[in-house]
């Protein structure tokens, strides 16, 4: 400002950003409260396994019901939480509430493992390790962390050190929208991860683009070369199902199977659902 009045430049506010930063604050200050106040819950994504026709996990995506503001996605204060040194809170809350909901869905006969997002951040985080390995305790829930490869990145070691702490008390690991940042065969080989899941970015426009098809086939077989179970995200289309079914694709997931649920609407879908083949209320799907 001061070196725009000695050049005598008009001052130009972008109030679009100014709005956005005030935003932000906003929501950073409201966040620990909306924790505490039932604002935050989650919504369950099934991931469906092709060959064996049934549903074999879900993924917890978090959500925030503002009093004012409506539903919040995790797009617009997951990074919020990050700043605002509120992740690991939302983040145990998170894990505790699937345990939950784990061993509920379990007790009526859906024992399936549920998963959750781990922000890169919080595998340097150790104090998140210690708690989060306390949470999950003897292993008695079925649970799964989606973590993406950028995380890992940043201080490979220690983060490859903290994941197996996790895959060692019966963690499902799975590596989250790979090809979308920067990815290494380096440290795909290290990880102790059981899943790969494939970015959206590739899967959306599979049966109309010409090098998607070429790179997911690929990203497939690398996968299982390296004895991981590959789920692909963002499956849209009766046509993408059929051509990652002829992939050898594992597992699918995508508004074509079922959008993100809350527990009781993702309940319903189980039971609904509990045995896959010819159902779904989708014959293309049924029968790929
Ligand atoms: P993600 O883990 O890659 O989750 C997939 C996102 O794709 C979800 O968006 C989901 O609703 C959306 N999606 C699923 N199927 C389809 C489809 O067929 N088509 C399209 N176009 N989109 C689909 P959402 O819920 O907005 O989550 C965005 C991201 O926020 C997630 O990406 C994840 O990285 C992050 N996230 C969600 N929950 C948490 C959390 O509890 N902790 C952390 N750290 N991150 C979270
Ligand atoms: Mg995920
Ligand atoms: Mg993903
Ligand atoms: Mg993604």
């Amino acid at each position: 400002l001061d070196q725009a009045v000695a050049d005598r430049q008009p001052v130009v506010l972008d109030l679009a950003r100014v709005d956005l930063a005030f935003d932000r604050l906003t929501l950073m200050r409201e966040l620990p409260g909306a924790m505490t106040g039932g604002q935050i819950f989650l919504q369950y994504q099934p991931k469906v396994h092709v060959r064996r026709r049934e549903i074999a996990s879900a993924e917890a995506l978090v959500r925030w019901q503002h009093p004012t503001r409506g539903l919040i996605l995790p797009g617009d204060f997951i990074s919020v939480a990050e700043q605002a040194g509120e992740i690991a809170a939302l983040t145990l809350w998170t894990l505790r509430q699937v345990i939950w909901d784990q061993k509920r869905l379990a007790v009526e006969g859906h024992d399936l493992t549920l998963f959750i997002n781990i922000s890169g951040l919080l595998l340097a985080d150790i104090a998140f390790v210690d708690a989060a390995c306390e949470i999950v305790g003897d292993g008695a829930a079925r649970i799964g962390f989606e973590i993406t490869e950028t995380a890992v990145i940043r201080d490979p070691d220690s983060a490859i050190r903290h994941l197996q702490r996790f895959a060692d008390i019966g963690v499902t690991l799975a590596i989250d929208d790979y090809g979308a940042g920067l990815s290494s065969l380096a440290y795909l080989k290290k990880l102790p991860a059981r899943e790969l899941k494939i970015d959206k970015m590739f899967v959306m426009q599979l049966t109309s683009s010409n090098r998607d098809p070429l790179i997911v086939r690929s990203t497939i077989d690398l996968a299982h070369a390296l004895e991981m179970e590959v789920v692909a995200e963002g499956v849209e289309t009766p046509s993408a199902l059929a051509l990652l079914t002829v992939m050898g694709c594992d597992m699918v997931q995508g508004f074509l199977i079922s959008r993100p649920l809350g527990f009781d609407g993702f309940r319903r879908f189980l039971d609904e659902n509990s045995l896959f083949d010819g159902a779904l209320g989708n014959p293309t799907f049924a029968r790929p």
